[in-house]
C-alpha cells in the first residue's frame, strides 16, 4: 500500500453522527482521527517504536495526548478516553485488534467495547499495517498523514486549534527531555526559563518527574495508574518555583495529592538523610490524619538512578520555613 492509499483510507474513516458533535468536528465523532493523531505524534517522538500498540502497557502518554486534543474541541462536560476509539478502529482496514489467546474479536464485540478495561479482557493490542508504520516513521509522510486527518475531519477553526495544540504538546515533551538531559549531565540551563511559557514548563516538569518516579508517591508509595492511564501523583517542587525558579528534576518529587498537600503546608518535612518527619500537632482532635502519622521515620522512595534523586540542599528552604524536620 502506498502513502496515497493510506491517505485515502484516513479520509474514509467512518465516524458516527451525533448532536453532541459541533461544527468543529463537522458534526461527527472525532475519536478516531484524534487517536490516530496521538499515535502519529508518539511515533514521531519514538515513544511508539513498533507497529504493535500494546493495550497491556500503561496508556498514560497516549491517553494524555488524546485528551489534550479532545479538550480543545469538546465541551468540558463531554469526556472520553482512548478506550472507545481503540476498539472501534478495529473496523478500519489498517488497524487490526490482536485477540488474547483463546479469544476472538468479532464485529459485535468491537461495537460493545468502549473502555480500556473491557479491551484488556479480550485483546492484547492493535497491530498497524507494517507499510503504514514505515510511512508513519518518515517525517515527511507522517506530516502528510497528519495533514490528511486534520484537513478531512475538522473545520478550519478546529484545524488551527489542533495544530497549535500539537505544537504545544511537542514543546512540552522536548522540555521534559531537556530536564532529563540536564539531570544526566548535572547541568542547570536557566535559559529555558525565558524560552518556554508557564504552561509548557509546568507540564514538562510534571511529565519528567512523574516518569522518573514511575508514578509512585515518594512519601507513601501510592502508585495507581488507571486502565485509561490516569495517574494518582503530581510533580511537586521541593523548593517552590516562586522562590527558586528551579525546574530541575533534582528539585522535584512525585507525590500523591495528600502527601503533596502535607509537604506544601509543612505538615511533613524531609531530613538530611531523606527520612520523613511529621508535625506532631496534626494528630490532635478533631483531626483524623489518616496514614500521615505512619510516614514518620520512613525514607523517601526515590528513583534508582542517583542523578535523578533530589539534591539534599533543595530541602533547606522547606526545613527553615516549616521547622518540621
Ligand atoms: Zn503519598
Amino acid at each position: 500500500m502506498t502513502l496515497a492509499q493510506y491517505c485515502s483510507q484516513f479520509q474514509k474513516i467512518r465516524r458516527a453522527n451525533g448532536t453532541a458533535f459541533s461544527d468543529l468536528t463537522l458534526k461527527k465523532a472525532p475519536h478516531k482521527p484524534l487517536l490516530l493523531l496521538a499515535v502519529l505524534d508518539m511515533v514521531g517522538r519514538k515513544q511508539i517504536t513498533s507497529p504493535f500498540i500494546s493495550i497491556a502497557d500503561e496508556m498514560t502518554e497516549l491517553n494524555a495526548l488524546f485528551g489534550s486534543f479532545w479538550h480543545k474541541l469538546m465541551p468540558v462536560t463531554h469526556t472520553s478516553s482512548i478506550g472507545f476509539p481503540f476498539s472501534k478502529m478495529g473496523n478500519e482496514p489498517f488497524w487490526h485488534l490482536v485477540p488474547l489467546p483463546d479469544k476472538t474479536v468479532t464485529k459485535e464485540l468491537i461495537d460493545k467495547m468502549s473502555t480500556v478495561s473491557q479491551l484488556r479482557q479480550h485483546v492484547m493490542g492493535a497491530q498497524l499495517d507494517e507499510a503504514l508504520f514505515v510511512l508513519m516513521q518518515d517525517a515527511q509522510s507522517r506530516q502528510t498523514l497528519i495533514d490528511t486527518l486534520i484537513g478531512t475531519h475538522f473545520s478550519p477553526e478546529a484545524q488551527a486549534l489542533l495544530r497549535a495544540e500539537m505544537g504545544e504538546q511537542d514543546t512540552i515533551f522536548q522540555y521534559s527531555l531537556e530536564l532529563e538531559q540536564q539531570a544526566k549531565h548535572k547541568v542547570r540551563d536557566s535559559s529555558s526559563i525565558a524560552k518556554y511559557t508557564v504552561q509548557v514548563r509546568d507540564q514538562g516538569f510534571r511529565k519528567a518527574v512523574v516518569r522518573c518516579y514511575d508514578h509512585r508517591c515518594a512519601m507513601c508509595g501510592t502508585r495507581i495508574v488507571t486502565p485509561e492511564g490516569y495517574t494518582a501523583v503530581d510533580a511537586a517542587h521541593i523548593e517552590p518555583w516562586s522562590v527558586s525558579q528551579n525546574d530541575q528534576i533534582t528539585n522535584g518529587m512525585a507525590l500523591c495529592k495528600l502527601c503533596h498537600w502535607a509537604f506544601d503546608t509543612g505538615v511533613v518535612g524531609v531530613r538530611t538523610d531523606f527520612s520523613i518527619a511529621v508535625a506532631r500537632q496534626i494528630g490532635h482532635m478533631p483531626n483524623a490524619p489518616g496514614f500521615i502519622p505512619t510516614l514518620a521515620g520512613r525514607t523517601l522512595i526515590l528513583p534508582k538512578e542517583v542523578h535523578l534523586r533530589p539534591k539534599p540542599e533543595n530541602f533547606e528552604w522547606h526545613r527553615k520555613t516549616f521547622s518540621v524536620a
